[in-house]
């Protein structure tokens, strides 16, 4: 059994980590070829080096292009941007 804590006692721990918002880091293009199983368009991704999300231009059948981010380790592809940050000590 631990000891209770006193009255009043009151922790003041830091935050191991903080969120810190950067700039994002994109490495070269690399195209990638419709994907049948995720009902994916061919695509050109390129990846973040700071955080690895993934900015996506999307090419669609009739000619037309999008954008589109997934976040590093998700499948799911949206229309909204992935913010790029850093876990970052304190
Ligand atoms: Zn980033």
């Amino acid at each position: 059994m631990t000891e209770p804590l006193p009255d009043g006692y009151v922790v003041h721990l830091p935050p191991a980590y903080r969120q810190v918002r950067l700039p994002h880091q994109f490495g070269d293009p690399v195209s990638v070829a419709a994907n049948v199983t995720l009902s994916r368009h061919p695509q050109t991704e390129r990846t973040c080096t700071v955080c690895g999300a993934v900015k996506v231009t999307v090419h669609g059948s009739n000619g037309i292009a999008w954008r589109e981010w997934r976040k590093c380790a998700s499948d799911e592809q949206t229309a909204v941007e992935v913010v790029c940050g850093a876990k970052v000590p304190g």
